[in-house]
């Protein structure tokens, strides 16, 4: 993180910038003077934002941005809403407003699903060598949240512009399906595409026997991914691969046939998907994460050589890979297996990477594993990618529990109630006999509740019940009222997500 930028852009507002009349009540947030001159204030009052532009001559204001223009003591202003066309024209004339690639350099994706957590994210960074991942959104959290792709990336402008930060950062469109998921996120300026085949991971392997194994074999769509089962074994068969960090790895001729037949599908879908991205958008700058995470059984490390050796025989290039790691990454918990066991295969997933383009291992599901990163910071070997999402919402309702007791209790209640509903498509283990009624707890209990891992599941899951359920008049029941309770409380917010996202860094910085 450049905190020197971030500084002087901030220590610059009360130097040269006055307020204009009829704005002095508002705060300056940040202060960033672009290339034309003309300086960018990001201003708040109450629950309010505005965008400011100020120039010294009439011709420095960009064109793109609608507000109310007017001119005092010879300083020419423009007052503008936070709406998305003035987020796209920002981004043109800042342009490290907009997402980059960032390649293989270790990286952290922050998903925010109210779209008001970007700043605090950006500051948790503080000295670490994190890149920040700012829009992250899978195409299922923008169901469940109705939101679109272009309030996620434009969330991550306006969190940027608040912390004046110039150091690039990425935008990724997760857990992409379909040809028509990679549509929509290449219109909103998505940078990073994670495509999840798990569609079409054949998982009846461990059942098979080696008549049924060596037939699924010979099935596979061999024409399209330009290759023949002969051929496929001559690579594999008896031969000792050279992997990073020293390691060799000689897979048996079972293990590799298993890889082929869990896989193969899944290595012509992710072709497929690679080169629709390349094809229909050649001059689009992209990068490609695949994720295996969402299977029910761990990525064995001969899984993942020949998903490796093939996608790079197949010219696909990633820039991450997320196996399916071994042990429990459920959601909004700390790591449950064996940690010796995850560092082994984790120092062996490093070396296949290291081996086969140098990419990044991914960890998805990665909220909350402290136990996962104090052991990657101690292996310290590759790089990483770690991805966390709702763990945000969930210091979004510690803050709303400090700030207004009542509003948490009430989405309790109602996230109890949407439990076994909601559960029904994620990992995790929360049982709410452990929990007690929602009246029972006091004011001053209800913070304490975000540290019970039953309750952070039970929130965790309701997430998109919360923010779209209606009240009786047909406005939304909870989610406006959270937000307003977020706003007016920043202060408190961000400091929940600074402390909780500094036990995340931390142990990576060793
Ligand atoms: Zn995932």
């Amino acid at each position: 993180m450049n905190k020197s930028k971030k500084e002087s852009a901030k220590g610059a507002i009360t130097l040269s910038e006055s307020l204009p009349e009829g704005l002095q009540d508002f705060f300056v947030l940040s202060k960033v003077t672009g290339k034309s001159g003309c300086s960018f204030l990001l201003l708040k009052k109450d629950a309010g934002k505005k965008l400011l532009l100020a120039a010294g001559d009439e011709a420095q204001l960009p064109d793109g941005f609608t507000g109310e223009k007017f001119q005092q003591n010879s300083r020419y202003y423009l007052v503008c809403d936070l709406t998305p066309a003035n987020a796209a024209a920002l981004r043109e004339a800042l342009p490290f407003t907009k997402p980059i690639t960032i390649g293989n350099r270790n990286s952290f994706g922050f998903g925010d699903r109210l779209g008001n957590a970007g700043a605090a994210h950006l500051r948790s960074l503080e000295s670490s060598d994190f890149l920040p991942v700012l829009a992250q959104q899978s195409i299922r959290e923008l169901d469940r949240t109705r939101r679109t792709a272009r309030e996620v990336m434009d969330a991550a402008t306006w969190a940027i512009l608040q912390e004046g930060y110039t150091g690039g950062f990425g935008a990724d469109a997760d857990h992409l399906k379909t040809f028509d998921d990679i549509d929509r996120m290449v219109d909103a300026g998505f940078t990073m595409y994670t495509i999840d085949p798990s569609d079409f991971v054949d998982n009846r392997v461990v059942n098979m026997d080696d008549k049924a194994l060596r037939q699924a074999f010979s099935e596979l769509p061999w024409k399209k991914i330009n290759d023949t089962p002969e051929a496929f074994a001559e690579r594999y068969q008896d031969v000792a691969f050279t992997l990073g960090y020293d390691h060799t790895l000689k897979p048996s001729r079972q293990a590799i046939l298993q890889a082929a037949v869990k896989y193969g599908r899944v290595i012509l879908h992710t072709l497929e998907m690679s080169q629709y991205l390349k094809n229909t958008y050649p001059d689009f700058d992209s990068e490609i994460e695949l994720s295996v995470d969402e299977t029910p059984h761990p990525t064995t490390p001969e899984e993942h050589l020949v998903i490796a050796s093939e996608l790079k025989r197949l010219g696909v290039e990633l820039v991450s890979l997320a196996p399916r790691f071994c042990g429990d990454f459920e959601k909004g918990v700390d790591f449950k297996g064996d940690i010796e066991e995850f560092k082994r295969e984790y120092l062996l997933h490093q070396a296949i990477a290291a081996a086969y383009g140098n990419y990044k291992l991914s960890i998805h599901s990665g909220s909350d594993k402290f136990g996962v990163y104090e052991a990657i910071g101690n292996l310290g070997v590759g790089s990483v990618h770690v991805k966390t999402a709702g763990t945000s919402y969930l210091e979004a309702l510690r803050a709303v529990a400090l700030a207004d007791p009542g509003l948490l209790r009430e989405i309790f209640a109602f996230s109890l109630e949407r439990f076994d509903t909601d559960r029904k498509t994620y990992h995790i283990s929360a049982d709410t006999e452990q929990l007690s009624d929602p009246d029972s707890y006091s004011d001053d209990q209800l913070p304490g509740l975000l540290d019970n891992d039953h309750a952070r599941q039970v929130f965790h899951v309701s997430f998109g019940s919360v923010l779209t359920e209606r009240n009786a008049q047909g406005g939304l029941r909870f989610r406006d009222r959270i937000m307003t309770v977020l706003s007016k409380n920043e202060d408190v917010y961000e400091d929940c997500l600074y402390r909780h996202f500094r036990k995340h860094i931390q142990p990576f910085e060793q």
